[in-house]
């Protein structure tokens, strides 16, 4: 399983050499291995270093068959670094050559598709599964007591017919109430050592309520989801349903977060909308959150002393006095700055607002 601790390392890998990236999409629903080697051939045409393109080719020529539906390569063969990452969930061919890998479209993956929690519940017991970038990582369940429907006490209790309807839906509840304590407490415990950042329940809507009034308070705003399922369901049915809730909340946060960040800057409270005040504030390391739309991609200029970005194409940094070259994408030198500091990236899908302020934004720490 490849880590949110990992992809920050990777973010935080400077390579003096050439650096190669490359994004396959494995689905063998485009394609058998024949078909997606000679896809990778024609992205890597014309494409350099030589020995990092043979390394890539390499490594997926002898990992056969292949062991996801996306698979990312990042190749730095000059310092003798290779890493490949095999992702349960398609991603989009492309090809980075630089100084730099590009980690941003493995962000994305990330963000759309790591750390779901799912728990399927009854009035019994549950089954609590961890999901991550599309692939199943654990399930574990628990059972608490049987729920009877029969009277408790048995042949004694009949004479009493109005006590024993009452004593034994009395009885059930407890049963019932402290199956759903027990449930959530292992859920708690469960949604903590796995490092869950997003929860979507399983079950009738009368166990859901139930369940969430015992559910720790914490853990309500992870919550992004529920829907009807059987206890018995495949996992492959859980994660259908899971990654489908879990594309309707993103697309409802998104929204929530490109509003934020456009109304916060239009105030002045910290958070700045905009390319190059953007940049300014990646460059100050003030950055928390940097916002921005998937896909977006803006050729700019980085100093070679301070490694400011900007827009602007001054021979000379005002800040440091060293050379100012272009560089070809300077939204993935900010993603991967904000992640080397220790800030979020959050990317968005289109957003005709946030098109209209330029597509990247930034909540700050101070
Ligand atoms: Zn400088």
């Amino acid at each position: 399983m490849f880590t949110d601790h990992q992809l920050k390392e990777m973010a935080g890998i400077n390579t003096k050499s050439p650096a190669l990236t490359v994004y396959l999409n494995t689905d063998p629903a485009v394609g058998n291995a024949e078909t997606i080697k000679l896809r990778l051939r024609a992205l890597l045409k014309g494409v350099e270093p030589e020995p990092d393109v043979k390394a890539v080719m390499d490594y997926f020529e002898t990992h056969q068959p292949m062991a996801g539906r996306g698979l990312a390569m990042f190749s730095a063969s000059g310092e003798g670094f290779f890493r490949a990452v095999w992702l349960g969930v398609p991603v989009r061919d492309q090809v980075f050559s630089g100084h730099q890998f590009a980690i941003k479209p493995l962000a994305d993956i990330f963000d759309l598709f790591g750390g779901y929690g799912v728990i399927l519940i009854d009035r019994q017991g549950a089954r609590v599964f961890h999901f991550h970038l599309g692939e199943l990582v654990e399930q574990e369940g628990v059972l608490g007591t049987l729920v009877k429907h029969t009277k408790r006490g048995g042949a004694s209790t009949v004479a009493g017919q109005r006590g024993g309807t009452a004593g034994q839906t009395n009885y059930e509840d407890e049963v019932v109430e402290r199956n759903m304590k027990e449930i959530a407490a292992f859920a708690s415990h469960f949604f903590e050592e796995k490092h869950i950042r997003r929860i979507v329940i399983g079950g009738t809507d009368d166990n859901i309520a139930l369940f969430k009034t015992q559910l720790p308070k914490t853990w309500h705003s992870l919550i992004i989801g529920s829907f009807a399922m059987s206890m018995t369901a495949s996992h492959a049915e859980v994660l259908a349903k899971a990654m489908q809730i879990g594309k309707e909340a993103e697309a409802a946060r998104d929204l929530q977060t490109v509003r934020s960040v456009i109304s916060r800057a239009g105030k002045h409270a910290g958070a700045e909308i905009g390319l190059e005040n953007t940049f300014q504030a990646v460059s100050q390391s003030r950055v928390q959150t940097l916002v921005v739309t998937e896909g977006f991609r803006q050729s700019a200029h980085r100093c070679t002393g301070c490694g400011r970005l900007t827009l602007h194409s001054n021979p000379q940094c005002k800040y440091c006095g060293s050379k100012i070259v272009p560089v070809e994408d300077g939204v993935e030198l900010a993603v991967n700055e904000v992640m080397r500091s220790g800030g979020e990236v959050e990317v968005v899908r289109t957003n005709p607002d946030f098109e209209k302020v330029g597509n990247i934004g930034a909540i700050l720490r101070y």
